[in-house]
């Protein structure tokens, strides 16, 4: 039916090295690292073997060009993403707490990350597509919005299907207006992606079991909640509920995993695989990324995986 695409920030991450509140103060720091989720997603889902292509806008700058260069090494259709010749690429900090939770320092709003719009060369891509990925972070870029619900017609026409990641950040904002795309978003997704609380966020009810059924009846057809270390488990409608643990891995830098289990389980249901093979690429995709500095630099080729998961022990 065609690649899957995906439409967002294309950023690059810089990370400090040292853990503490915030950017207050002076330290190492490593990078530029080619990022934003939309970009770590498709990353991954080209290193599997999934046709993939990428909408969004990087700068006529170094930042930009890594970026491109990495996508294009990972088989990525990178011909949907521009190059904008008067804003810089996009760029994200990140600085971990002693609790494990992230600060974040988004340069994306005068980047070009946010900037990019329907051209021929994007309806091209999306008119070949036979899936859409979006990431909840997307949706607060004034861009990407007319371009997602282009990009969605275009692949439904084709009889495609949709995924979301909710991917909420807190230094997003998230006005009323993106609240309604988010929720709407929500009504039309074949597959959610959701981890830890976005579960209930995204189905506006408490409990697991409640929101799994609500989502259901807004017409989701499958459901993948990340559990972070805790693996990732798939919820059908018919009540079927495959749990898969996650592998046992030292984590380094978890920025990405979730990002790196959506490519990989993506790229692998659409190359027909069941939810459990796919939830195995998938944990190991997010297992082997946290392994590895950088937001995108341990995403695994399918030979890659295959020897991750061959020699790697599973949890619980
Ligand atoms: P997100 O980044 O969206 O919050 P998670 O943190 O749940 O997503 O990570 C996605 C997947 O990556 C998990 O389901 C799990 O399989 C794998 N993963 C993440 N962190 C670890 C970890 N510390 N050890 C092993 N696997 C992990």
């Amino acid at each position: 039916l065609g690649p899957t695409i995906c439409v967002g920030e294309i950023l690059v991450e810089i990370v400090a090295t040292t853990v503490g509140d915030g950017f207050t103060e002076a330290q190492p720091l490593v990078g530029p690292y080619p990022s934003g989720a939309p970009a770590i997603f498709i990353d991954q889902c080209g290193r599997i073997g999934g046709a993939a292509a990428m909408i969004g806008a990087v700068g006529d700058d170094d930042f930009g060009r890594a970026n491109l260069d990495r996508l294009r090494r990972d088989g990525v259709d990178v011909s949907g993403v521009a190059v904008d010749p008067d804003w810089p690429t996009g760029s994200a900090f990140v600085r971990y707490r002693a609790d494990a939770s992230r600060d974040f320092v988004y340069n994306i709003a005068t980047s070009a990350a946010a900037r990019f719009g329907w051209t021929e060369a994007v309806a091209a891509v999306a008119g070949r597509a036979g899936h859409l990925h979006v990431m909840g972070s997307a949706l607060s870029m004034p861009g990407a919005w007319p371009v997602i619900e282009k990009a969605l017609v275009s692949v439904r026409l084709r009889g495609g299907t949709l995924s979301l990641d909710p991917n909420l950040r807190k230094e997003l904002k998230y006005d009323t207006e993106t609240e309604t795309r988010f929720d709407r978003l929500v009504g039309q997704a074949d597959l959610l992606l959701p981890s830890g609380e976005e579960l209930e966020r995204a189905a506006g009810v408490e409990g697991e079991a409640a929101a799994v059924a609500r989502l259901f009846e807004r017409g989701a057809k499958e459901i993948v909640l990340k559990r972070g270390a805790e693996g990732a488990t798939c919820f059908q409608p018919d009540g079927t509920r495959t749990d898969a643990p996650a592998f046992a891995v030292k984590e380094l830098d978890p920025t990405g995993a979730g990002d790196c289990f959506g490519g990989a389980y993506v790229a692998c249901r659409r190359l027909g695989m069941t939810v459990e093979e796919a939830l195995t690429y998938g944990c190991a995709a997010g297992a082997r990324n946290v392994t590895v500095r950088g937001p995108m630099e341990g995403a695994g080729t399918r030979a890659e995986l295959d020897a991750f998961i061959r020699n790697t022990a599973r949890r619980g």
